[in-house]
């Protein structure tokens, strides 16, 4: 799949819709996720890098499709929120931007009913974008969002994968250049400062990976955030880096396979794990991931190569500023 056939149009291509438990701290239902394909970035920790961006993609949509598919996915699972990842929606701003708004539209003045997590009437239905704030994502952007939106933006979480506290820990997490990844950390930083500084509706989180952290830079961030939207500092946080390993296809006999065929839960694995040779079980694992939706194995060899170039091209394209337009 090439990202470059959808410069220009509103269509982005999507490799999955489903209900997922994502968010459901702050959305009750948790959310109804659509998975876009193609990143020029690969974080050591994401399924999506370049194994989808050779894959041809599931479904090319419209904004409109996108939002209808992901309101319809939210009412029929009792979820109280969508949510695009990916891959990187802001690669594709247009489009993103297009869903967000027929989101809106299509969700003004509905409430939705979780049985046991919301009150009888409903929460009202939010969308999560979650991005690495980098890729076509500029402040501009952010304001010129929020300005059309209104309050409305108060729906619309902007979620900041920023990652890493500084370039150099980037270049480590992606193997892209040095310098792509300094101008990449600034673009982030502006984004979440200007939402800090700037905005009062749309709501922005970031999360950044706990092994490419410096802790005294993330308590600086912290401190600014907050003294920019008081508040906000609550929704910048550390999670786990994960190293995204592809599952490894395993062989499990016909008549395991037959036995265990209707119920894969995850105990299941254990079960298939203690009927496996005990070296077959050393050389097979069977690695279910909640958050891997699909079940693709990937080459991570040629990844750090793979991370250079396509970084490189990026700045090229980027030009001067990291950030393709305003
Ligand atoms: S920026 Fe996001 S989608 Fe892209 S490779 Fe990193 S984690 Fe994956």
């Amino acid at each position: 799949m090439k990202t470059s056939a959808y410069k220009g149009t509103l269509v982005a291509p999507y490799r999955s819709f489903k209900p997922m438990g994502f968010w459901s701290s702050v959305f009750p239902g948790g959310t109804y996720t659509a998975n876009l394909q193609g990143c020029p970035w690969t974080c050591a920790n994401c399924w999506s890098k370049s194994g989808w961006r050779e894959s041809p993609a599931k479904f090319d949509l419209m904004p409109d499709e996108v939002a209808a598919k992901i309101v319809k996915g939210m009412q029929r699972n009792a979820q109280t929120a969508g949510r695009i990842t990916g891959g990187e929606p802001a690669m594709y701003w247009d489009h993103t931007r297009g869903v967000i708004d027929a989101f809106i539209a299509r969700t003004e003045g509905m409430r939705i009913h979780v049985p046991g997590a919301t009150g009888r009437r409903g929460d009202p239905a939010g969308l999560v974008i979650e991005t690495n704030g980098a890729v076509q994502m500029t402040p501009s952007r952010l304001q010129e969002l929020e300005d059309d939106l209104g309050e409305e933006a108060g729906r619309i979480v902007i979620h900041l994968g920023i990652k890493a506290t500084s370039g150099p820990q980037l270049a480590q997490l992606t193997g892209m250049t040095a310098a792509t990844c300094a101008r990449f950390h600034q673009q982030q930083l502006d984004n979440l400062l200007h939402a800090a500084y700037k905005l009062k509706h749309l709501v922005v989180h970031a999360s950044f990976l706990d092994e490419f952290t410096d802790p005294a830079i993330l308590s600086a961030i912290q401190r600014e955030v907050e003294r920019g939207r008081p508040g906000m500092s609550r929704n910048v946080g550390v999670l786990d880096f994960n190293p995204y390993r592809a599952p490894l296809r395993a062989y499990v006999p016909p008549v395991v396979r037959a036995d265990f065929r209707d119920d894969p839960g995850a105990e299941d694995d254990e079960t298939l794990h203690a009927l496996l040779p005990r070296d077959a079980e050393q050389r097979y694992r069977i690695e279910r991931n909640e958050a891997d939706p699909v079940d693709e194995p990937q080459d991570r060899g040629e990844l750090a190569d793979d991370a250079i170039e396509l970084g490189e091209a990026f700045e090229r394209e980027a030009g001067p500023a990291g950030r393709l337009s305003a």
